[in-house]
């Protein structure tokens, strides 16, 4: 699974021009300054392809995965996918147990995260554009905003709607394998 040197030294490099920038938004400040104080690994996996995802961020392994085809993103694409990879570890922070486990009110919370950072960086974006990036979450109620979610894939639509509990947890575990093994080869 581990990608080549160059493809690591890669990663770091676009991990920290993206907090870089991301540090200059109001809307990615907070968020920035928690990931480099977390330090999270970027490993970059060709298998989440296979499942049709660019990145997935294991906070238990305190690792964001990503396609090798993220890294010959432009720097403003690669900041809206890692705010919302960064969004679970944040969602994370307090209950790292309970939120290993991913869940649409996750999902929503690390979406919003990217949005609001889309809408900075956009600031004269076309009505079309808006409501595609960001409008279909930020201005519609909470409901209507988990079941676009839910219609990312069969992934999304099977999620729970909160967050389990730390002793519901091991009811999640056979996902949670799933992920790690089928998707990620970590054994
Ligand atoms: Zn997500």
């Amino acid at each position: 699974m581990p990608g080549s040197d160059d493809d690591r030294s890669r990663a770091r490099a676009q991990l920290q021009a993206t907090l870089g920038l991301l540090r200059t938004l109001d809307a990615g400040r907070e968020v920035a300054l928690f990931v480099e104080q977390r330090r999270p690994k970027v490993t970059v996996s060709a298998r989440l392809g296979e499942f049709g995802w660019w990145a997935l961020t294991v906070g238990m392994l305190n690792t964001i995965f990503i396609m090798p085809s993220v890294l010959d993103l432009a720097q403003a694409e690669a900041a809206r996918l890692y705010a919302h990879e960064f969004g679970h570890l944040l969602f994370g922070k307090d209950r790292p147990v309970e939120c290993t486990i991913d869940s649409i009110k996750q999902e929503y919370a690390a979406e919003s995260l990217a949005a609001r950072v889309w809408v900075e960086m956009n600031p004269g974006a076309a009505p079309e554009e808006y409501e595609r990036q960001a409008g279909w979450i930020l201005d519609q109620p909470v409901e209507a905003a988990y079941q676009a979610i839910r219609q990312w894939g069969p992934y999304y639509a099977a999620l729970p709607e909160k967050q389990p509990r730390w002793y519901q947890v091991g009811q999640y575990w056979p996902a949670v394998e799933y992920v790690l093994r089928t998707v990620l080869g970590v054994r």
